[in-house]
């Protein structure tokens, strides 16, 4: 109300006592001109001070106008205000919108967000990686017409459901989804994939697992109830064919404690993120000990030598690192036919210490050597298993060189030997002075 009285009545009174002293004075005439010329100019002023308001208005310049004085100034004040509000709150949502990209963009899992006709109306990186969709290209894009399994076209169709839809060699590749869609408006549902491929693999890898552990126990136990029966139920056997078959059964029963005893030690090892008990062993006591073992697993058919006993010492733990050379030698042994050579050497390469096992027996095919260290991958079984076998040996050497931050390498060719070395990283090796 004061800016009323200030602003308009105020002017408008002055201007109305000024004519009518004008009237008294000169005439109603003058009175009627003087009036009218003041409000005119109140009109002019006004409306130049509305284009001014539209011109400032559509350049966004409402500071501009806070010089102007009186309710106009006042007015264009309030203007600016309003729009410093509003610039204030686009910042925070223009803010809030990146934090969501970029949330969005670091999700492992994808995500796409589609219209009621399926079209894609927004994806993070992970989708684009997931379903071979490019966010720039393809918005607006049915999904159903981009990813063409049949199931998948069904699941989008169908009502919502807990229930994910698994996708298995997605475009082309072996990449596995689990796909769920979720909806949260009428206007548009969100599609999450999770990649599933290393999931899906190691439940691959435990059940082959399962199978093999099934089928390695079978075998012997089948000959042992096999006899076992015969003996309860057939002819008595004479001394010469019981002796035999009590043998077999002993032989049976050694593999199921061997194989029983490494995988307990397979799953102790890799259930231990590192080796127990860590302390300098030395290598010319280990070296010791694995020629013994060596020697009497040979019974003197094989030439056996060491080179470069020295002083060193590994730290790390005595039992595991004796197990995965003693797991080498014995494969050496094992796999070179009579008469052959094996060589247990220990020298320092680049600051690393490296144990070698070298044979010259019946060596490995190349495309075999990747998968050695695979639990029961064995490149003959037959042969594995006639020489006492579980195909564990080198799975467990790899998991005691994980717990000795080291790494086993395989050279073979096949028909001329193998050599197998245990590299040992250079902060695990004690050098005398
Ligand atoms: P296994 O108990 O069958 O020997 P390992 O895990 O110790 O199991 O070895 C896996 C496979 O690697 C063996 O079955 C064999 O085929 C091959 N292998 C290991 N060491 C040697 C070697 N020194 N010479 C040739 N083949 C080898």
């Amino acid at each position: 109300m004061k800016q009323f009285i200030k602003y308009t009545l105020g002017p408008l009174f002055l201007a109305l006592s000024f004519s009518v002293l004008l009237s008294l004075v000169a005439g109603w005439v003058w009175g009627v001109v003087a009036f009218s010329l003041v409000m005119t100019g109140v009109a002019a002023r006004d409306s130049w001070q509305l284009l001014t308001l539209n011109r400032l208005l559509q350049r966004h310049q409402m500071s501009a106008g806070h010089q102007l004085g009186g309710t106009w100034g006042q007015v264009f004040g309030q203007l600016y205000r309003l729009e410093k509000h509003a610039e204030q709150t686009q910042q925070k949502l223009r803010e809030s919108l990146e934090r969501f990209q970029h949330a969005g963009a670091a999700l492992p899992s994808g995500v796409v967000v589609i219209d009621p006709a399926e079209r894609i109306r927004w994806c993070n990186p992970s989708a684009e990686r997931h379903l071979g969709i490019h966010l720039h290209e393809d918005r607006g894009q049915s999904l159903t017409y981009l990813i063409r399994h049949p199931e998948f076209g069904a699941y989008l169709k169908a009502p919502p459901s807990d229930r994910p839809l698994i996708l298995r060699k997605v475009r082309g590749g072996d990449l596995s989804l689990s796909i769920q869609v979720v909806p949260y408006s009428p206007e548009e549902r969100m599609l999450v994939s999770h990649d599933i491929t290393q999931v899906e693999r190691d439940e691959q890898v435990r059940q082959d697992f399962v199978a093999n552990v099934s089928h390695e126990l079978r075998t012997p136990l089948t000959v042992v109830g096999g006899f076992i029966e015969t003996m309860l139920e057939g002819e008595p056997l004479d001394a010469a064919t019981q002796h035999r078959v009590l043998i077999t059964m002993q032989t049976q029963t050694e593999r199921m404690r061997r194989l029983v005893e490494e995988l307990l030690t397979l799953s102790r090892l890799e259930s231990q993120q590192s080796a127990p008990d860590e302390a300098p062993v030395p290598v010319s006591a280990l070296m010791q000990q694995l020629v013994q073992m060596g020697r009497q697993l040979s019974h003197g058919q094989h030439e056996l030598e060491v080179t470069g006993v020295c002083e060193d010492s590994i730290i790390g733990s005595e039992s595991e690192l004796l197990s995965a050379f003693g797991n080498l030698v014995t494969n050496a042994v094992r796999y070179t036919p009579p008469g052959g050579r094996i060589m247990l050497s220990w020298k320092r390469e680049r600051n690393e210490g490296v144990f070698s096992v070298l044979d010259s027996g019946i060596g490995i095919h190349p495309e075999h050597i990747p998968r050695l260290t695979e639990r029961f991958y064995r490149v003959d079984r037959a042969r594995s298993r006639e020489t006492g076998g579980t195909g564990l040996g080198l799975a467990i050497v790899k998991q005691i060189a994980m717990h000795h931050d080291s790494r086993l390498e395989i050279f073979s060719e096949s028909g001329k030997g193998s050599t197998f070395s245990f590299r040992v990283p250079a902060h695990r090796i004690v050098a005398p002075n």
